[in-house]
């Protein structure tokens, strides 16, 4: 068991006495605020790193708050005994946001506890380790050093220090390599110098993980390599998972009764209780109780969305959901050219599945891209809703304020899981592992634990389509060009074409001429490579579905078989193969 902290910056009391000192009210004022904003707020970004001053500040706040707090702790038991420190205590770094933790805890034992720099090192080293969480370049923490010169420059002599005698360490394994140096270096040379927080995080961490075994894997080949090379047996895996009390006991309560019901409730503490479920996926009774729950689960939401958004959507239609924060490498922009795709296939006068796609999630406030998706989908989602033809066949909603607590709602109501990222891009995901626990099949590329998925719940019982990550890589390689995809599939040129040509911003036709033009010049993220394979997948959803018993035979398979998705699991493993922690029974 552990405590949950959370700290908040109070400025000091002298404000009474600079008041009475200077007679500036207002200055003193000011004072208290500026110290007082440094916990006010959360920085709203995902897979970027935005670089501001306060955020810098805010991180060496709850490092160091949480650090003395755990020394405190320490020194109440073991006074003098620093050597086992690593046996009590375990430090995870959840992403490089603490990482400045490692040249903190350095700072205290060299200079407040007067230890020597190699007893401490010992110590740190043994005492951290690091979770990367992303794969993308652009979201890896680095601080300008011009900036630690300001804010942190004790801490900028220890990173230095660290720094040189890792080098040393790296030209003894490798003489003379000095580009290896320079790519390892916790400094990056060149204009603006700057301290990489991840090399940081690896260098005084005894242990190493991704979140999915792909996302592992693929950290030692890519991001990762140079120091795979140095220290392989630091890096592992620990696949992350959804606890089942809030994914499916509070959010689906008619699923968790109905599972109850079949095999009793040991499933909500033992996920993989969940296999017994497997031999009633075939019994017709159950089948259609199964499916009344996802009936009932879609009216919950539909009430919902005409309770707060004001629109209707039919549960009678396939709910086809993709929610997540709002990111180029996502794709929502490939959920909604296959909108745009069915929509012209209405116009062409032919029959769909009747289909309500969802599409929900914030983005970054300064993620001008993200807002312009965010934008197309509405605007996508009105010409639909105004054009009769689709009146009971197509519809598409943008989901607002996607949170968890909205999450729990959406996530028991869908049919179809969209889970398309660009492979080789998301590093885990949950928010898949949340939508299969809870009924829903997966339409996804193999990415993260996407990959996972599949080999728990078998092949013929999720949707894989598009690029692997080797193909990916390959494709990139040998020179990626989207205007031959264009020029090649008639039904991807009309959906650009429809896009540049002003049709979804009647008032503003030049409104979305950016995202056709990207598209054809600078696809980074493969949509147009991946377009063909996912509407043909997208094509087999439909057909499927029309096979109630088989659709929900699938289904109750998908949830049967997600045991190992939980967090429990993840969570045992981390205590297990990186704390070192036992587990111990309590008397209650
Ligand atoms: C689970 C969850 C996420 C993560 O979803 P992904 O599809 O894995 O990106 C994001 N936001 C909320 C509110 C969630 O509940």
């Amino acid at each position: 068991m552990n405590n949950l902290r959370l700290w908040s910056a109070k400025s000091t009391d002298d404000f009474g006495l600079s008041y009475f000192n200077n007679g500036d009210y207002i200055a003193a004022v000011q004072d208290m605020e500026l110290s007082e904003t440094i916990s006010k707020v959360l920085y709203p970004n995902d897979a970027s790193m935005n670089g501001k001053e306060l955020r810098l500040k805010q991180q060496y706040f709850l490092c160091s708050a949480s650090l003395q707090d755990i020394i405190r702790r320490f020194k109440k038991l073991h006074e003098g005994e620093w050597k086992v420190f690593p046996e009590k205590v375990a430090i995870q770094l959840n992403d490089t946001h603490p990482a400045i933790s490692i040249a903190e805890m350095m700072r205290i034992l060299l200079d407040e506890e007067n230890l020597e720099w190699d007893e401490a090192w010992e110590i740190v080293t043994h005492t951290f380790a690091y979770t990367n969480h992303t794969l993308m370049p652009e979201a890896l923490e680095k601080w300008p050093v011009s900036l630690f010169e300001k804010l942190l420059p004790r801490h900028l002599q220890i990173i230095y220090e660290i720094n040189a005698r890792f080098l040393r360490q790296v030209s003894l394994k490798w003489p003379g390599d000095n580009a290896r140096l320079a790519r390892m270096s916790l400094i990056e040379e060149g204009g603006c110098k700057m301290v990489r927080m991840a090399y940081l995080s690896i260098v005084g961490s005894f242990a190493v993980n991704g979140v999915a075994a792909l996302h592992s894997d693929l950290l030692k080949t890519t991001l990762f390599k140079d120091f795979y090379e140095l220290w392989p047996e630091k890096f592992n895996n620990k696949t992350n998972g959804v606890t089942p009390r809030r994914w499916v006991r509070k959010a689906n309560p008619a699923m968790s009764e109905l599972i109850t019901s079949k095999i009793g409730e040991g499933w909500v503490k033992n996920l993989d209780e969940l296999k017994k479920l497997e031999k009633f996926a075939k019994d017709a009774k159950f089948q259609k109780e199964f499916m009344a729950v996802k009936k009932q689960n879609k009216e919950r939401l539909a009430k919902y969305l005409k309770a707060t958004q004001g629109v209707d959507v039919d549960v009678n239609t396939f709910f086809d959901v993709q929610v997540k924060r709002i990111h180029e490498y996502k794709r929502q922009l490939l959920n909604i050219l296959h909108a745009i795709h069915l929509y012209i296939q209405l116009k062409d006068g032919k029959e769909i599945m009747p289909r309500t796609i969802m599409i929900g999630g914030k983005a970054a406030p300064g993620y001008w891209m993200a807002k312009q998706i965010i934008r197309l989908a509405n605007a996508v989602a009105a010409i639909i809703d105004a054009d009769p033809v689709c009146k009971g066949k197509l519809k598409m909603v943008f989901l607002e304020n996607y949170r968890v607590s909205f999450a729990e709602k959406i996530i028991p109501a869908a049919d179809l899981s969209e889970q398309i990222s660009t492979a080789g891009t998301e590093a885990s995901g949950t928010g898949n592992m949340k939508f299969a626990l809870n009924g829903a099949l997966t339409i996804g590329t193999l990415d993260g634990a996407n990959v996972e998925m599949k080999e728990e719940v078998g092949d013929d019982n999720i949707f894989i389509f598009g690029l692997t990550v080797e193909e990916v890589t390959d494709l990139l390689a040998k020179g990626y060009r989207p205007r031959d995809f264009y020029e090649h599939d008639d039904d991807l040129r009309r959906v650009i074409d429809l896009i540049a040509s002003g049709f979804f911003s009647p008032d503003r036709p030049d409104l979305f001429k950016h995202i056709a033009e990207k598209l054809l010049s600078n696809d980074t993220y493969l949509l147009c490579a991946d377009f063909r394979s996912y509407i043909d997948m997208q094509k087999k959803v439909a057909e499927e579905y029309l096979d109630k018993k088989t659709w929900a035979e699938k289904a109750i398979l998908n949830v049967a078989r997600m045991g190992k998705f939980s967090s429990d699991r993840t969570i045992k493993q981390y205590a297990e193969e990186i704390w070192n922690a036992k587990g111990c029974s309590i008397k209650l």
